[in-house]
């Protein structure tokens, strides 16, 4: 059986943007998603508080991440309290809003041997932005083999070419579709496989519904359409489909 997770969402407040839990699993109900990755906003001052209460309300809906600033001390000590003591499954990290960049030995590394050793994927903002563009997930992909490593955004304006020849050649880097079109994702689908492309929609900075009706056109195929919108997803994070 088919599962159908979304693999990018964020919780709580900042500027221009909120999204409760339940916000979120209405969104999920009316468009027919069974489970959500979830992490907080990751601009300025930030916890995983928000993120820790929504999963305590649909814990069998939403999929917890822990977001954290590695130039913060604690960096690596939060992630280890988030996945040990509160049961979070993953790693959220956005070097452009923090100001690093993500190849950076001292500063990444250790969250990188943390997710490592605890077994958790780690999603990065992928933009094509100076601070992660692909070069840097490639980097970091081969420096950590064990760690699944996933690029949202896909490499989307300009690098999407890269990304894809970057997934192709490295087996623990994934390309995740949110707010990337429908031209570029059947691109990545085509090329790489229904295993190394998942679906995530970014809410609440989407229109929920569209970015999953998008993806029917990701491929003819319902096999490799099933996989891509949560059976890839599911294999990452242990979940029965
Ligand atoms: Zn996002």
């Amino acid at each position: 059986m088919s599962i159908v997770i979304d693999a990018h969402n964020h919780i709580g407040t900042r500027h221009g943007a909120t999204q409760t839990g339940a916000d979120l699993v209405a969104k999920m109900d009316s468009t027919g998603v069974a489970k959500a990755v979830i992490f907080p906003f990751t601009e300025g001052n930030f916890t995983n508080d928000a993120v820790k209460t929504a999963y305590d309300q649909f814990p069998e809906r939403l999929i917890p991440y822990c977001a954290v600033n590695p130039w913060q001390p604690d960096a690596a000590a939060e992630v280890r309290r988030c996945v040990r003591d509160w049961g979070f499954k993953g790693l959220k990290l956005h070097p452009t809003l923090n100001g690093y960049h993500l190849a950076d030995p001292g500063l990444v590394n250790p969250l990188f041997e943390e997710a490592g050793d605890l077994g958790i994927p780690i999603i990065v903002h992928g933009a094509s932005d100076l601070y992660n563009a692909p070069p840097e997930f490639a980097e970091m992909a081969r420096r950590f083999p064990k760690v699944k490593l996933l690029m949202a955004h896909m490499g989307f304006f300009w690098a999407v070419d890269q990304a894809i020849a970057y997934a192709k050649e490295l087996p623990n880097l994934y390309l995740e579709t949110s707010r990337a079109p429908i031209f570029e994702i059947t691109t990545a689908v085509r090329e790489l496989g229904p295993g190394k492309v998942i679906w995530g929609t970014d809410s609440p900075f989407v229109d929920y519904e569209w970015e999953f009706r998008k993806m029917e056109r990701c491929s003819a195929d319902k096999a490799v359409y099933d996989l891509v919108v949560g059976g890839t997803m599911a294999e990452i994070l242990h979940i029965a489909g």
